[in-house]
């Protein structure tokens, strides 16, 4: 059996929608996509989620088909955004945001790096992949 998984819990900007999930060790991941600009106003900032995070208030979420295999997903009251999630259920990408220990996660991905506008740079030493190579490990 794993050993420390912690659970995190967050919530969205009104409190309608809870979620919580579990993992060893959170890290923090920036995808720099358009689509991700366009849906929060500028990179995503994520954790991933390798099990179903459990969803208090799921009759307030709604989603958005943003593509065949993915959906983003949101409160309807606040209009937070709650996550990104392949649609086989095998991936789910949390806002960080929504949770207060978020804080303190280590921040060490940044994707689809080669979609980046060039007016703006974080001065952190992570990870990057470009959209192909996303694509690639993916699939
Ligand atoms: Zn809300
Ligand atoms: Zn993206």
């Amino acid at each position: 059996m794993a050993g420390d998984q912690a659970t995190f819990q967050g919530k969205c900007l009104c409190g309608a929608v809870s979620i919580s999930f579990q993992h060893e060790k959170p890290t923090l991941s920036a995808c720099h996509c358009s689509m991700c600009r366009t849906w929060t106003g500028g990179p995503f900032m994520s954790v991933e989620s390798h099990t179903e995070p459990v969803i208090d208030g799921a009759e307030h979420v709604r989603s958005y088909p943003s593509s065949e295999w993915a959906e983003r997903c949101f409160c309807s009251l606040c209009g937070t955004h709650l996550f990104y999630r392949l649609r086989n259920g095998g991936f789910h990408a949390l806002a960080a945001g929504l949770f207060k220990d978020g804080a303190s996660w280590p921040f060490k991905l940044q994707v689809y790096i080669d979609e980046k506008p060039g007016n703006y740079q974080f001065a952190n030493r992570t990870r990057e992949m470009t959209g192909e190579e996303v694509v690639k490990l993916f699939s």
